[in-house]
């Protein structure tokens, strides 16, 4: 929040001879300090009519409201929260005006005992009268006018209080209110030749009908009085004061990356406003649109900030200037066969619709008329649906219509921009936002102004859906909710790899990765707000249970547009998972093997889950770690190609093995060697024994399209069967049993100048084996460095010298950078301009 001193806007000599209203909402009211705030930033500005239109103080109107229902429902306690409303009006007085509150507490003390007297007589009659309820509720606006005129005076301004129960005569009818213009600028010029002071304060949100009744403009009707007020004294500018920096692109209260919009054409902000942005009252834009009236909307607490200025102009950007949300709708959708082609149906339709009092948000009709789906507020679905069984009952009982259906629970998200018209492709990025969030879309709607792009949604999507249409139009990042399971060696090093990366995806791709939750077999850390470098102190401190329930659920409760899993286990139950997971529109990442290579069943229905939701199950760090293996085999599919053979060394740990082993050291020695290093697994026979290179093969070799299974592989084990079922330390003691072998194999390799890799084979066949081989000391395999992996593919189009990946393949640092290329290339897939 800004300091308190107002900052006097720029102001043109012009300024000056100007008339300007001002209209302060309740978020700028909310106390003696914030009147204080407004009354200076007023002072500041030299205007020749200075017309300030005020609410009540913040959340007032709806205390009022509350009061009025506890009376009227004889709750007793009506008089404790009337005596807390009178305190806080008294408290803001005094605080305002000091020694010189008197008059106005005696005023207001008045108009609370008056107000007591009608609360009472509801709780005598037990109804709530609706003119009484507008008498009530609009209250709060003439304490507030009181409060900042007598305020202005005792800060030696001239100022009259205008309430506008006095002047304002409006009809309220089905399509909301309507302005007597005629009688109400009368009654000004007649108030006016009694007050002619140069500021004037207006309360906001009140009128009188024309038989002479309290009512008010509807709840945030003050921004329409602002405008009202500004036809009514012929004004040259309404300044709509609020607590945000103008009209953002949507409700920063659900979208916090909502951007601020420096300009607005009258037909985008009441579009805007129709559809729920709350910043500006639908109604006020036809006064202004009537008399070119330019409307700023401003922030109380950033008065230097220029706002959004609403004006006839069109600046054509976009082509979404902004979306909105509207909540608590239903759809009524009538449905026959007897309907198609038959005119004046929909006619019918919202004949009866009207004479309900429903009033119609949207309409959508199939070109096949075989149904008309309109979208109707909440309060009101059930009397639109019987007015339709009621008009359409003949055509029921004949079969013609067969149903009038109701959906509840419903919201319409809303894009707007007066850029869109003609502009192709905007309802398809739309659609594609919301598809990707997997939002399912209700039903659409596009006016033929083409302004507005309407879908209606269950509401429980609508926060995701608003976030991810965000996100789709380049108002915000790409956000994704990122879980990462299994914080051990890869999975630490991808945690911090992706904090590191942050602000520059941030910056250059708008991309959000937003690391949520952590779990390991035992503990879990759930943030709502994303885990920042911290992670491993919170992750030791603050994690609770492990739940893999309560882990998704959480990822999914953000309401991002959408969600990662990333599994650095090696976990087969966290491979059960996935196709639940994927099913349910959840990504999943994994350097885990088990489900590449694990049974079938689980691997097709992991792949079916993910085609059926569209989301992505990617694990390029199963094999050869960061180096591009599936994705080279991936493109070399895709463009037609067919692998005929694929033979590799996939273990960084044998190849650093037989790559040392020259006879020189013993076997046994170079594996303890190994250990040491941190090479090997903490038991050296996960890696001796070969399995993990068959389960690389089986990976690769279904990738490729063979429906291999690890049982399938011929493996020879490096373990000798009687030292298999020893400890780890027992096997480490008895290691130089094997010595002899391996020596024995390496100087009849030698003899006919080879070497022995460790090498995994599937053949044209379909046959794959992995085991130790020998090879001519000039084959690809033989001259490798270090932990270097190697994988040869030969297919059709590369059959005489085949494609070869090779490069470090195993180690933290670039499993982990494997595991995050494949996270990046989820996001480009769902959006992200990388
Ligand atoms: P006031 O009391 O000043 O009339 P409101 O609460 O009625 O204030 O309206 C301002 C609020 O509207 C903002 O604080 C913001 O949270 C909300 N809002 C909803 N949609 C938008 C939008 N598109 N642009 C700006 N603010 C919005
Ligand atoms: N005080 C009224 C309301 O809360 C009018 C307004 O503030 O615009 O609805
Ligand atoms: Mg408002």
């Amino acid at each position: 929040m800004s300091s308190n001193a107002a900052v006097p806007p720029a102001q043109s000599p012009a300024a000056l001879s100007r008339t300007i209203v001002h209209k302060f909402g309740g978020t700028s009211v909310a106390d003696a300090e914030r009147y204080r705030h407004v009354a200076q930033l007023l002072l500041a500005r030299e205007e020749s009519e200075q017309i300030t239109v005020v609410s009540a103080m913040k959340g007032v109107t709806d205390g009022l409201i509350q009061l009025a229902e506890m009376a009227s429902g004889n709750l007793a306690e009506w008089r404790e929260r009337w005596h807390d409303l009178r305190a806080r009006h008294r408290g803001a007085a005094v605080a305002l005006l000091s020694e010189n509150a008197g008059p106005t507490l005696e005023w207001m003390d008045q108009r609370f005992e008056q107000l007591a007297e009608v609360l009472a007589a509801l709780a005598v009659i037990g109804e709530l009268p609706k003119e009484v309820l507008d008498r009530v509720q609009g209250m709060g606006e003439v304490f507030s006018a009181r409060l900042l005129g007598d305020y202005l005076s005792a800060c030696g301004e001239d100022c009259a209080v205008l309430d506008a129960r006095d002047i304002l005569i409006v009809d309220r009818g089905d399509l909301g209110v309507d302005v007597d213009w005629l009688q109400s600028a009368q009654r000004l010029a007649d108030w006016r030749k009694a007050h002619q002071q140069q500021r004037v304060v207006v309360t906001g949100f009140v009128a009188r009908d024309r038989s002479g009744r309290i009512t008010t403009l509807g709840r945030n009707g003050s921004d329409y009085s602002g405008a009202i007020f500004a036809a009514l004294f012929n004004a040259d500018e309404l300044h709509i004061w609020t607590d945000v920096d103008g009209v953002l692109s949507a409700d920063p209260r659900v979208v916090p990356e909502a951007v601020q919009l420096s300009a607005l054409s009258y037909d985008e902000a009441c579009e805007l406003a129709y559809f729920g942005a709350k910043v500006v009252h639908p109604q006020t834009m036809s006064p202004a649109i009537e008399r070119g009236l330019p409307i700023i909307i401003r922030n109380t607490f950033h008065p230097e900030h220029p706002g959004t200025r609403i004006t006839a102009e069109r600046d054509g950007s976009g082509p979404v200037k902004g979306l909105t949300l509207s909540p608590d709708l239903a759809i009524i959708n009538l449905e026959g066969t007897g309907l198609i082609g038959v005119p004046g149906t929909a006619e019918r339709v919202f004949a009866a619709l009207r004479d309900a009092r429903v009033s119609v948000v949207m309409i959508s009709q199939g070109s096949s008329e075989h149904s008309i789906c309109c979208v109707v507020k909440s309060a009101e679905a059930q009397r639109a649906q019987a007015a339709l069984l009621n008009a359409f009952a003949h055509e029921l009982t004949i079969g013609q219509v067969q149903r009038v259906q109701r959906t509840d629970g419903v919201s319409v998200l809303a894009a707007v921009g007066d850029g869109m018209a003609g502009q192709p492709g905007v309802a398809a990025r739309l659609f594609e936002s919301l598809g990707r969030a997997q939002v399912n879309i209700l039903a659409i709607a596009q006016g033929s102004s083409e302004r507005n792009i309407s879908v209606a949604i269950g509401g429980a999507d609508a926060t995701k859906a608003l976030r991810a249409a965000h996100a789709g139009f380049w108002l915000s990042p790409q956000t994704f909710s990122v879980g990462v399971i299994g914080p051990g060696n890869v999975g630490a090093t991808l945690i911090d790899q992706l904090r590191a990366a942050q602000p520059q995806l941030l910056g250059k791709a708008n991309l959000d990765l937003r690391l949520r939750a952590i779990a390991s077999s035992r503990s879990m850390l759930l943030d709502e707000r994303g885990i920042g470098d911290d992670w491993r102190e919170r992750f030791a401190q603050n994690g609770q249970a492990a739940d893999l329930d309560a882990f998704t659920a959480h990822l999914l409760s953000a309401h991002l547009p959408h969600a990662v899993i990333v599994d650095c286990s090696a976990s087969a139950e966290v491979a059960d998972r996935y196709a639940g997971w994927l099913a349910a529109g959840i990504h999943v990442v994994t350097p885990n093997k088990q489900a590449g290579a694990g049974g079938w069943d689980r691997y097709r229905d992991i792949h079916d889950a993910a085609s059926g939701s569209g989301a992505r199950f990617r694990y390029e760090a199963t094999v050869g770690a960061g180096l591009p293996v599936i994705s080279t085999l991936r493109d070399l599919l895709d463009t037609g190609d067919a692998v005929v053979s694929v033979e590799g060394i996939l273990s960084g740990t044998l190849a650093w093995l037989f790559n040392r082993y020259d006879g020189s050291v013993p076997f046994s020695q170079l594996v303890t060697e190994a250990r040491g290093l941190g090479y090997t697994e903490p038991d050296p026979r996960d890696d001796l024994s070969g399995t993990d290179v068959a389960r690389k093969l089986v990976i690769l070799a279904r990738e490729a399209g063979r429906t291999l299974a690890l049982e399938d592989v011929q493996v020879e084990s490096l373990v000798p069967e009687s030292l298999r079922g020893a400890s780890v330390e027992d096997f480490l003691g008895r290691l130089e049993e094997v010595d002899a072998g391996f020596a024995e194999r390496l100087s009849s390799a030698r003899a006919a100048g080879q070497v022995l890799r460790y090498v995994a084979r599937l053949d044209g066949e379909g046959r794959a084996s992995v085991g130790l081989v020998a090879l001519p000391e000039a084959h690809a395999f033989a001259n490798l460095r270090l932990t270097d992996n190697i994988v040869q593919f030969r297919t059709r189009r590369y059959c005489d010298n085949p494609l070869i990946v090779q490069g470090p393949g195993a180690g933290p640092e670039v499993t982990a950078a494997g595991v995050f290329a494949d996270l990046l290339r989820v996001a480009a897939g769902q959006g992200a301009k990388l």
